[in-house]
């Protein structure tokens, strides 16, 4: 009887293969280089020799494989399985990803964009198991989202549910990646976040004698200065690094309001940067969306850190075929 999975997750910088039995428990992974810039032919090629020795090394065949879960960056398409130019995958254009590995594997494969997948996975083996509404935020280099209703991601019309960072808060902000400006990821993001605070020490230095303990974190370089160096200043009491931890818990319990009272989420599970910062960063954007959010939703709703940390990737695909 087939009762493993293969799960394979796409980034720009690493390709990885698991294989997993049908409880979503790991028991094989193979890891290599994407080396985006020799283009999907190289990927794919890669890919097929990497999902073989991921099934090798549990001593499996090929045939005991039932299904293959691909989380992957978007824009693509789940229903016929085409990936269309993710901005980390150059040359990936209207790649038609899901026939190629069917047609080598002989097997059924479902392919997901990535934070979609990370919600499912967050849903079926982190902190969103029990619960009907979840969504799913990514805070690091974006702000990705994913949203699970009843065990199922919501995808939309086509496939572009779930852009939690784009929704605009000061449409007159800073520009976003997306080309609109003040959107939710242009000011809650880790580069948008390091820029908050590069842009306030400057400040800081040109009006006040005081040096910020985010400056002698990055080694007295302003430009090096990162969401971590905020984090971590803030935890010793720093003042200007605490005042743009509130800044940003602000701005992102503002997101999560307008969010909670659309979808009346069960839970919140916040990515990486929440992860990192825990209650830090939680507490005043609970406090946020309690003041934003409308009483009935917000009462209801429970704003936690994602759970699965760095094995998110690997169940992110897993959790798409099991
Ligand atoms: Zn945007």
């Amino acid at each position: 009887m087939k009762k493993h999975v293969v799960g394979i997750d796409i980034g720009g910088t690493k390709l990885a293969t698991v294989v997993a039995d049908k409880t979503g428990h790991i028991l094989s992974k193979v890891r290599k280089p994407t080396l985006s810039k020799k283009g999907p032919e190289y990927a794919i090629g890669l890919l097929f020799d990497m999902v073989r020795e991921a099934v090798s090394q549990v001593g499996l065949k090929q045939e005991a494989i039932s299904a293959i879960g691909v989380s992957c960056g978007g824009p693509l398409d789940t229903k016929t399985g085409v990936v269309y130019s993710p901005p980390n995958l150059p040359g990936w254009d209207a790649l038609p990803l899901k026939a190629r590995l069917e047609s080598e594997f002989q097997v059924p494969v479902i392919i997901e964009n990535d934070a979609n997948a990370s919600a499912l996975a967050e849903f079926r083996f982190g902190g969103g198991r029990g619960y009907n509404a979840v969504l799913y935020m990514t805070m690091s280099t974006g702000i990705g989202g994913g949203i699970v209703i009843n065990g199922e991601v919501y995808h939309g019309a086509n496939d572009s549910a779930g852009e939690v960072g784009h929704q605009i808060l000061l449409p007159n902000g800073p520009r976003c990646g997306c080309g609109k400006q003040g959107c939710l990821e242009a000011l809650c993001s880790g580069p948008a976040i390091a820029c908050r605070a590069q842009a306030a020490i400057q400040k800081q230095l040109e009006d006040e004698e005081t040096v910020t303990a985010m400056l002698t974190l990055a080694d007295g370089r302003i430009e090096d200065v990162k969401s971590e160096h905020v984090l971590a200043a803030a935890r010793t009491g720093d003042a200007l690094a605490l005042e743009l931890v509130q800044e940003t818990a602000y701005y992102m319990g503002w997101g999560i309001a307008n969010l909670v009272n659309i979808l009346n989420p069960d839970i919140v599970l916040l990515g990486t940067i929440a992860v990192a910062a825990g209650d830090l960063l939680l507490d005043p954007i609970r406090e946020t969306v309690l003041k934003f959010a409308m009483t009935r939703p917000a009462e209801a709703v429970n704003i936690s850190p994602a759970q699965l940390g760095d094995a998110l990737g690997d169940l992110a695909a897993v959790a798409l075929v099991v």
